[in-house]
Formats: C-alpha cells, structure tokens, sequence
C-alpha cells in the first residue's frame, strides 16, 4: 500500500470554522487545508485517531511512520522566521507503539554493548597502570611500590587530561612517567597547593617549590636511600 508520505497537517495560526462540519477551531489547534481559505478539523480530515509524536526522536519518529498505516507531517508557519516548520508527527496508536519497542530494544543492545567496551578498557587499564607504576619503579626506585602505584592509577585515570592518558605516556616514555612522579611530589611532597590556594600564581607558587622537588626527586632516584 502507498504511503500518504506528503499528507500535512498544520497548527493553525488563527481561529476558523471547519469548511465541513462547521466547528469552531481555535487557533493552535491542528487542521488540513484543501485551499487556503478552506480549513478542516482532523475530525473532518479522518485523522483524530491519530496521535502526535513530536519532533525530537528521529528514529522514533522515523519508526513510527514506517509502522503506521496512516501518518501525517504536523507543520506550523513561523510568524518570525516566515516558514512552514516541522514540528512533528501524527501516527497510529500501533505504529508508535511499535516503534517504541523496538527503539527500547536498541537501547538495550546499546547498554550491553557499553558494558563490554568498559569491561575491555578497565581490563586493559589495569594492565597499563600496573606497567606505569613498574616505570615508576625502575626509574625512581627509591619511590615506595604503594606511592608508585597511586601516581599510576591518578595519571592514568579515565576520562581526565592529565599526563597518564596522553598518548606518549601510552609509550611510557620517560619524560611522561617523570612528569607524573614531578606532578605527585609536588602537590604531596610540598606546599603548593596550599601557595596556589593563597595567590594563584602558578609560576610563583613553583618557584617557591622548586628546590624540594628536585630533592625529592633525587631521594627516589637513589636506590641506596630507601626507606620504605
Ligand atoms: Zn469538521
């Protein structure tokens, strides 16, 4: 069977009379037009039955229509923008319903899908980070395993910008893994965050730190100092 894909309905903009039963349509409600002076009720029009959808979902919508044996375009004219626009559908109770169902049972593969993805990535992580703070390790063995391992797990978080989930620390280059143990000592091992919370002036506050960094930073460097 065709589809009435260009059947239109419109919000009307101003009060009339249906050209076919004589009723009176406020303004704002939905009509057919044949001319443009002639305007119908949806009651007239054989689509009361129907029921709106509006814009919003475009594959519910795209869904609906399929599954309705009779839909309609619902259009309004914009006074400010001088144009017919879309505002949504009219469809059948069935094909809504339809549609629905089957919209609800994509989010549901959607869903499943996610939690496969984030049991890979955590699994994958968990690798990475363990490899980071084996780096940390190797580099700064005079570093405890337990303060390697929480700058690892902090520079690798998910979703956040620090250096751990840039791609060249994915390489574990040197100078990534540095920057983290660097970031770790400074907001642990000094007062900067503190001198940051008095002026925020960041390169102030890192001069004042600079030299207990670089002790810090020494002290781990030397296996021979450890004292875990
Ligand atoms: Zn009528």
């Amino acid at each position: 069977m065709a589809k009435t894909e260009d059947l239109t309905v419109t919000i009307a903009n101003r009060e009339g009379t249906c050209a076919e039963c004589s009723i009176e349509i406020e303004s704002g409600t939905m009509i057919t037009r044949k001319l443009p002076q002639d305007v119908f009720c949806l009651t007239c029009s054989d689509l009361d039955h129907l029921v709106y959808l509006p814009s919003g979902n475009t594959a519910l919508t795209r869904r609906a229509r399929k599954y309705s044996t009779l839909s309609a375009v619902v259009m309004k004219f914009s006074k400010s923008r001088r144009r017919n626009e879309r505002q949504g559908v009219l469809v059948t109770t069935e094909g809504l319903v339809h549609a629905e169902e089957e919209c609800l049972s994509d989010e549901d593969q959607r869903a499943k899908r996610r939690e496969r993805d984030q049991v890979r990535t955590e699994k994958k992580d968990g690798k990475y980070i363990q490899e980071f703070a084996a780096e940390i390790c190797r580099l700064f063995p005079g570093c405890p395993d337990k303060t390697a391992s929480d700058i690892a797990n902090h520079a690798c978080e998910k979703y956040s910008g620090r250096v751990g989930r840039t791609s060249g620390a994915k390489e574990l280059e040197e100078s990534y893994v540095t920057l983290a143990v660097r970031a770790h000592i400074r907001h642990t091992e000094t007062n900067y965050d503190e001198l940051l919370s008095k002026s925020y002036d960041r390169e102030w506050a890192r001069e004042q730190i600079r030299d207990k960094i670089e002790d810090v930073v020494i002290l781990w460097q030397e296996r021979s100092i450890v004292i875990n």
